[in-house]
């Protein structure tokens, strides 16, 4: 494969996160001899900066070496030309992100505000009519006592039985769902087309496809990589974050029917169990990013792009609004839930539609495929080897 040297590409990345302090580098092999990740032939992350550099973009698609970054900054500490190579893995994320995303949106988003912003606003704009339209608060409050004692608040809606909203909310959760997933998953098919399919020197002996599979789910649910990080805290807010938004997605999208029903049903029940873990583990989260952004004394959270700070404050009030909704619905306040939850549908959707297929929480989906295809990448060299060291023999 041949690639073009194209001088404007490092004018089009500096739009994705730091500006050119990566071309202050002279190649003085520092952070690849700090970098965990170097091995014999791997120089990381020197050899990415040689090839932005050299505004080899082609080549750039068929990188998986960002994603396999975890973010420790050591790199950035011993660098004497203060390129920050760990931030540059941070805006190549960004950047490859775009380049997986073939509706063009994921570049639209990351490096315009009014794209950023305005998508946001109009799909919350979009709930908070779709409600006041077409689902408006019954006129009256409607909460009322069952024999056991408990709260129970009956529809909120006008015109509709409770379980009938129940059911709305749940095709619309899951029409979201499946448009999300699709968008999502058809970006990483690109990804795997330009990372393993389009390079003819790797050819990926077949059975590997499911012996590396399972580092895939294994990486998927732990995101073990920043466990690598010596500041353990930082994959713990990551595994929390993961472990908690997983389990309230299956709460509100796979097993809505059975969370969200009219009885309020005693603390210890599993499914507030359940909530009560997600929403710790997302404010612990959010509290050690904001804090670790506001100080800004940890190289890694030095600097900030504004997706970072987006993806902040919708998580906060997402959660805000979650934790409000249910506080008011166990005390009965039935008009403020309703308008808590439609404030709360505001945050989440537009937070989902936007930032899971196009923006940062695609990252935690990209970070586990791209081990997966380092692994199926390193086992087709390996046979290349094998087959090398054999032909002499044959
Ligand atoms: S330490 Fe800095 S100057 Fe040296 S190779 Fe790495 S990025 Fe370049
Ligand atoms: S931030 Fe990434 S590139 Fe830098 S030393 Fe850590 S793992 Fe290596």
């Amino acid at each position: 494969m041949s690639y073009r040297v194209n001088s404007e590409f490092k004018s089009d990345l500096k739009k994705f996160g730091i500006a050119e302090q990566w071309n202050e580098c002279f190649h003085c092999g520092n952070c690849t001899a700090v970098c965990p990740l170097t091995e014999n032939g791997f120089l990381f992350p020197r050899q990415g900066i040689r090839v932005m550099q050299m505004g080899l973009k082609e080549k750039l698609a068929t990188y998986v070496d960002p994603w396999l970054c975890y973010y420790c900054g050591e790199c950035s500490e011993t660098c004497p030309r203060e390129a920050n190579p760990a931030e540059l893995m941070m805006t190549l994320r960004r950047y490859l992100t775009s380049v997986y995303d073939w509706t063009g949106l994921s570049k639209k988003i990351y490096t315009s505000k009014w794209w950023e912003f305005g998508s946001i606003i109009i799909i919350a704009l979009l709930i908070i009519v779709g409600f006041l339209i077409y689902l408006p608060l019954k006129s009256g409050a409607d909460a009322m006592v069952n024999q056991s004692g408990s709260v129970m608040i009956n529809s909120l809606v006008e015109g509709i039985s409770a379980g009938q909203f129940v059911r709305i909310i749940e095709i619309g959760d899951w029409t979201m769902a499946i448009i999300v997933a699709a968008l999502l998953i058809s970006n990483i098919l690109n990804m795997f087309y330009k990372v393993i399919l389009s390079d003819n020197a790797v050819k990926v002996p077949f059975g590997t496809y499911f012996t590396e599979f399972w580092r895939l789910i294994y990486n998927f649910a732990t995101q073990a990589k920043f466990s690598k990080c010596d500041d353990r805290n930082y994959w713990v807010g990551h595994l929390l974050l993961m472990t908690g938004y997983s389990i309230m997605f299956a709460l509100v999208v796979i097993a809505l029917p059975l969370f969200q029903i009219e009885e309020i049903v005693p603390w210890y029940n599993w499914q507030r169990l359940l909530g009560y873990y997600a929403t710790f583990g997302i404010l612990f989260f959010l509290i050690q990013v904001t804090i670790g952004r506001i100080k800004k004394q940890d190289t890694k959270l030095k600097f900030s792009h504004p997706s970072d700070w987006l993806f902040i404050i919708m998580l906060a009030l997402t959660t805000i609004t979650g934790i409000l909704v249910h506080i008011f619905r166990l005390n009965g306040m039935v008009e403020a839930t309703y308008y808590l939850y439609i404030a709360h549908l505001a945050v989440l959707v537009p937070m989902i539609v936007i930032e899971v297929p196009f923006s940062k929480w695609s990252h935690l989906a990209y970070r586990p495929f791209a081990v997966y295809f380092s692994r199926l990448k390193k086992a087709a060299v390996k046979k290349i080897e094998y087959q090398r060291e054999l032909a002499p023999a044959i």
